[in-house]
């Protein structure tokens, strides 16, 4: 085999979809695995879904993914730039190209001028409908003589290009995951390769493509599987040899439909700014319809290339799993340098209002304490602000277990002892933080749960949290003794 060649060519939209990202994904795990090429297409023909920035968008988003692409469309200094010998990589500067090719299918008769009006075309529809059959065109245009066609297109009437299918022929094609593919020719519709805006279609301008750009892989999802006899028979009738295809199942929501808009977050965009980490959206979309040989579920990009295969692709659709997401994103918080994971919660903790910009700059070390103690319990950095807000402004004691801890009969003793010891220090260290419970515990005779529950229920409103030495520190002498005798006031409630 020679060098593996493959590319991720979605239409800019205006943003990318989770399941996007994981087909570029597959196609970078492939490239690297065979130490070959991947590259980044846009197709964009249909002008109608065109949106403006969509391409930085697209390319903002692999890039923050980790997902390099070596050829094709690249931003550089705000611009669009193209990079490689196969260029140019966005279709609408390809027009030309296309027109070129599709003129050799007409002349081979593998291509056809078709003049049919939009009224016949919904006619033929309407009657096919009425007798239960596929909507499929009639071939009424597929006999026009060349004069007639000449004498049509200098009058200045519309046209369309269509493929010229031949009549009862088997197109088989061999698909990675799928298996082999077989479809009749009867059973298929003389495509559209040609618009009339003059516009080459999808399947006219991604075989072309794939091809001039030496393709040796079309790894793509699994919607287009049904489209890809028709490329298999473009291939023939050009002369060239097709791609091997690789069509992926579907990224799926619990209910098993398709992940859209409609139900909430389904692009990169949308979890970068939830506070989820590129390398768990990689590792947990790598999971959605591929699982390496050993089950092993954490997996760095460079573990990946050298576990990924096409062998372990799942036929049916992987079902994406916000828990399971929420599983890899908290092992990765984990894993980061604690100074990376402070800066990704500022935004999210200025905007809560608990902390100005201000106030986290002035002690950054302070903060990332702060961020450290509840690392623990974030599954997204987005939610540093609800794990501490208990620890800003006044006591709030709302659960059940905690007014029960706060109302046993030594917490008031337990409050008088802590304060005592509190009174007696310039500032709450370490090391005063880290012994003073032992103190407390020898002054009062209470020990264990029931000397640390109630401690925690008078200093933090709950029974459960973080390290209570931790939270001694960060409170500081002050607010320790202030939210202490907020605590007597609630035992006295
Ligand atoms: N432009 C198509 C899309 O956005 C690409 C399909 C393909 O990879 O062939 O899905």
């Amino acid at each position: 085999m020679g060098e593996v060649r493959v590319r991720f060519a979605p239409s800019p939209t205006g943003f990318l979809h989770i399941g996007g990202l994981r087909t570029a994904l597959y196609n970078y795990l492939f490239a690297k695995k065979n130490k070959g090429k991947f590259i980044l297409r846009i197709e964009d023909t249909d002008r109608s879904r065109f949106v403006e920035g969509a391409i930085e968008n697209l390319i903002d988003a692999l890039e923050w993914s980790g997902i390099g692409h070596d050829e094709g469309v690249f931003v550089e200094d705000g611009n669009i730039i193209e990079k490689g010998e196969h260029g140019p990589y966005i279709q609408s500067n390809r027009l030309d190209l296309y027109r070129k090719y599709v003129d050799t299918l007409i002349e081979n008769d593998k291509a056809y001028y078709c003049f049919c009006s939009k009224e016949r075309l919904d006619n033929l529809r309407e009657e096919q409908r009425i007798k239960g059959q596929v909507p499929k065109y009639d071939g009424f245009c597929r006999g026009l003589s060349k004069e007639e066609v000449k004498r049509r297109i200098e009058a200045g009437e519309e046209y369309v290009i269509r493929l010229k299918l031949p009549r009862n022929q088997d197109i088989t094609f061999d698909d990675a995951v799928r298996g082999k593919v077989t479809i009749n020719t009867d059973e298929m519709d003389d495509q559209v390769l040609v618009k009339s805006d003059g516009f080459p279609t999808y399947h006219l301008a991604v075989v072309v493509d794939d091809h001039l750009m030496g393709i040796t892989h079309v790894v793509r999802g699994e919607e287009w599987l049904p489209s890809t006899p028709k490329h298999v028979y473009l291939y023939q009738a050009f002369g060239w040899e097709a791609p091997k295809f690789v069509h992926l199942p579907t990224v799926l929501n619990k209910n098993r439909k398709k992940l859209s808009k409609r139900e909430g977050d389904v692009s990169v965009e949308d979890f970068r700014s939830k506070g989820y980490l590129p390398e768990a959206l990689i590792n947990y979309l790598a999971l959605v319809g591929w699982s390496p040989e050993d089950g092993e579920e954490i997996l760095s990009l460079d573990e990946m290339v050298e576990k990924f295969s096409f062998d372990r692709v799942g036929k049916s659709g992987g079902i994406f799993d916000i828990e399971k997401l929420n599983w890899v994103n908290a092992h990765y918080i984990k894993e980061y340098p604690l100074e990376k994971i402070a800066e990704l919660t500022e935004p999210a903790m200025i905007e809560s209002g608990l902390m100005t910009k201000d106030e986290i700059a002035k002690d950054w070390n302070k903060y990332k304490y702060l961020v450290e103690t509840v690392l623990d319990s974030l599954d997204t950095v987005n939610e540093l602000p609800e794990k501490v807000s208990f620890l800003f402004g006044d006591l709030k004691v709302e659960e059940a277990d905690a007014i029960e801890q706060l109302k046993g009969e030594n917490t008031e003793k337990l409050i008088t002892s802590l304060e005592k010891e509190l009174v007696q220090v310039e500032e709450v260290d370490e090391e005063f933080a880290k012994t003073v419970m032992k103190r407390v515990q020898k002054d009062t005779g209470v020990k264990g749960k029931n000397l640390y529950m109630p401690v925690r229920a008078a200093l933090t409103g709950n029974v459960h949290g973080p390290e209570l030495s931790n939270i001694m520190i960060i409170l500081g002498k002050n607010e320790l003794l202030r939210r202490l005798e907020q605590a007597r006031q609630e035992i006295i409630k």
